[in-house]
Parts: C-alpha cells; structure tokens; sequence
C-alpha cells in the first residue's frame, strides 16, 4: 500500500501534464525516459518497450514510467530489452 502511495508521487512528478489513469496502457512511445512495469509482485524488471516479451506474460496492468520511479520500485533492467 505505501509503495502504492509512493508510485503516485512518482506519476505525479514525472508526467505532471497527464492525468494518471491515463498513464497507465500505453501504446505508444513517448518519452525516451519512459520505462514499462508490469505490475505484479512477481515482476522484478522494467522494460525500454512496452512490446517486449517480459511483458507479454504480464497479467496485470503495465505502467510506464521514468527509470528512478521503476527503480525505487525495486525494479532492475530487463535483459531483453535493455
Ligand atoms: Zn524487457
């Protein structure tokens, strides 16, 4: 819950312009800074796109997302993609 919380400040900072519901599936590029997290508790990557395979598996919703804020998710970089 708190990363929850924590997950919100970090939307908020780094896509200030766009509403957060609307940051959420995105399907396409937008910033280079952009990062895709597949929000499970099983997933421990983030990805450079949101068509990688790692998140291909992924059942839950996939954000994207500045790199600093994926990784104080506890997120570390795919292998695949990066
Ligand atoms: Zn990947």
């Amino acid at each position: 819950m708190f990363k929850a919380l924590l997950l919100a400040g970090s939307l908020l900072l780094t896509s200030a312009s766009l509403p957060a519901r609307l940051a959420a599936p995105v399907t396409h590029r937008t910033t280079t800074a952009a990062v895709y997290v597949c929000m499970s508790k099983g997933s421990v990557a983030y990805h450079s796109t949101n068509e990688c395979a790692g998140l291909n598996r992924c059942s839950h919703e996939v954000q994207s997302m500045s790199t600093t804020a994926a990784e104080e998710l506890g997120k570390r970089a795919c292998l695949k993609c990066f």
